[in-house]
């Protein structure tokens, strides 16, 4: 927040910060997505939806998870939301209670432990490290189940490690998640921007122990529509509906008509997906290079938009080298203090490759004083 801040103050005073801290794409919403909402509009389609959103939307995600998950989950076992953030918001809701450990593998994106650390539940981080591409180890994973142990969070891809976890992990943590009797809650919201590895759904091998969170954010370059969904057991998402309808009712309905042609085109949405997967992949391979020959040691993620460079070159408190990097080079990162990551900082590389080119000179610009 402190280096946010900083750089609106920056910007204010006439500075030229580039940011490398926002977690959306810099692409435009398709154009038929944007058309079916203009549609809706013009149809008059503006009223309340059902509180787990349209029949025929919940019908297109269904048949999305079968098409490209190998998830089945029927219409009833899906429920649509105001963004990811408030699927996973309602399933800890759902599915906590005070004094419940949740295990959550470290980095870790942030809004994972604050909001289940507002239900009362206790976040318990699973460490990974930067040598293993921060793959998750099942064994340390299960090294912190305890009695109380009742949920486990995923995300692959993760935000902000771009790790992107093999089947054989995902099996391994799916038979935990069995024999210890706990909840998988996967969030699935990066599952396009993945670069040399295979996205696999952990619900394929857990389906009763498992809740899969996905939405229309980073997929298709729809952050500000606010449209997300969950499939999983159904007794879970009724306690979700329950929720959700005492608080924010239903997902805005243009948005949902604009969903319904993300999903339902899907030729024309892969088309725009495929261009967005490389258009990233080449800025990741450009920035990836450019931030290890500056000396400042980066893994190569798998997917998402994300890299977390080694700042001990810096400065060995990452908190310090953001701080550095804001007003030395005039490039706003976010320090991974708060995802647990000690040492490093998180830079999206959802910008041009001009961009990156220019950031990458600014940082080598204050490396050689
Ligand atoms: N999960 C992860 C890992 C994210 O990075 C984000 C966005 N920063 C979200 C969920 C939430 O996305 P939205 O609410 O826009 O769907």
């Amino acid at each position: 927040m402190a280096v946010t801040s900083r750089a609106l103050e920056l910007r204010r005073a006439g500075v030229d910060v580039i940011s490398m801290s926002v977690g959306e794409p810099d692409f435009d919403t398709p154009p038929h997505i944007k058309a079916a909402a203009i549609r809706a509009i013009e149809a008059g389609k503006t009223n309340y939806t059902p509180v787990n959103g349209l029949p025929e939307l919940r019908e297109a995600v269904s048949a999305k998870f079968a098409r490209e998950n190998g998830l089945h989950y029927a219409p009833e076992a899906v429920t649509v939301t105001s963004g990811g953030k408030q699927a996973l918001f309602n399933a800890f809701f759902a599915l906590l209670n005070p004094g419940d450990e949740v295990l959550i593998p470290a980095p870790y994106w942030v809004s994972y432990p604050e909001m289940v650390a507002l239900t009362g539940a206790v976040p318990v981080p699973v460490p990974t490290t930067p040598e293993s591409g921060f793959q998750l180890d099942p064994g340390e994973l299960e090294a912190r189940i305890t009695p109380r142990t009742r949920m486990v969070v995923l995300n692959s891809p993760g935000n902000p490690t771009g790790a992107v976890f093999p089947p054989e992990v995902l099996e391994a943590v799916a038979a935990l998640a069995q024999r210890h009797g706990l909840m998988i809650v996967t969030d699935e919201i990066y599952e396009h921007l993945v670069y040399d590895a295979e996205q696999v759904s952990i619900g394929r091998y857990a389906p009763d122990h498992t809740l899969t969170v996905n939405g229309a954010s980073k997929a298709y370059a729809m952050t500000g529509w606010r449209i997300g969904y969950a499939g999983g057991p159904r007794e879970v998402i009724a306690a979700m509906n329950a929720l959700q309808s005492q608080s924010t009712s239903n997902a805005s309905s243009v948005s949902q008509y604009a969903a319904l042609a993300a999903l339902t085109q899907p030729a024309e949405t892969a088309r725009f997906t495929e261009q967005a997967r490389r258009a990233y992949r080449e800025r990741r391979d450009h920035i990836v290079a450019g931030l290890n020959a500056l000396g400042l040691p980066t893994p190569t993620p798998q997917g998402a938009f994300y890299v977390m460079a080694d700042t001990g070159r810096l400065h060995p408190d990452e908190l310090e080298a953001a701080r550095l990097l804001l007003e030395q080079a005039r490039v706003a990162v976010v320090p991974g203090t708060d995802f647990a990551a000690p040492g490093r900082v998180r830079l999206s590389y959802a910008t041009s490759l001009e961009s990156i080119g220019e950031v990458l000179r600014r940082i080598a610009g204050v490396l050689e004083h």
